[in-house]
């Protein structure tokens, strides 16, 4: 899984699947489709855009075009070295 080598802020980056990512864009995986280039979008959004913020899982992501299956943001590995790293 391929994670963007010069991010921000870390501290800042979401650390569960209920916590919304800045525009609603991956943290931690690329946020195009490795497919077609796309931009991912969330996948319940894209299924229903009505979807209560509370009922979104924003480590869901799917491209649009595609629709060839779920992105995960979210490589625990990386969250471990990352946060070990800190503390
Ligand atoms: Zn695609």
């Amino acid at each position: 899984m391929k994670t963007t080598p010069d991010a921000p802020d870390r501290n800042n980056y979401p650390r569960s699947a209920a916590e919304p990512r800045p525009d609603n864009r991956p943290c931690y995986i690329d946020p195009c489709c490795p497919s077609c280039g796309a931009p991912l979008v969330l996948l319940d959004l894209l299924k229903s855009p009505e979807t209560p913020e509370d009922e979104i899982w924003y480590d869901e992501f799917i491209c649009p075009q595609c629709r060839d299956g779920i992105h995960l943001d979210w490589p625990e590995s990386e969250f471990k070295k990352v946060f070990e790293a800190e503390e």
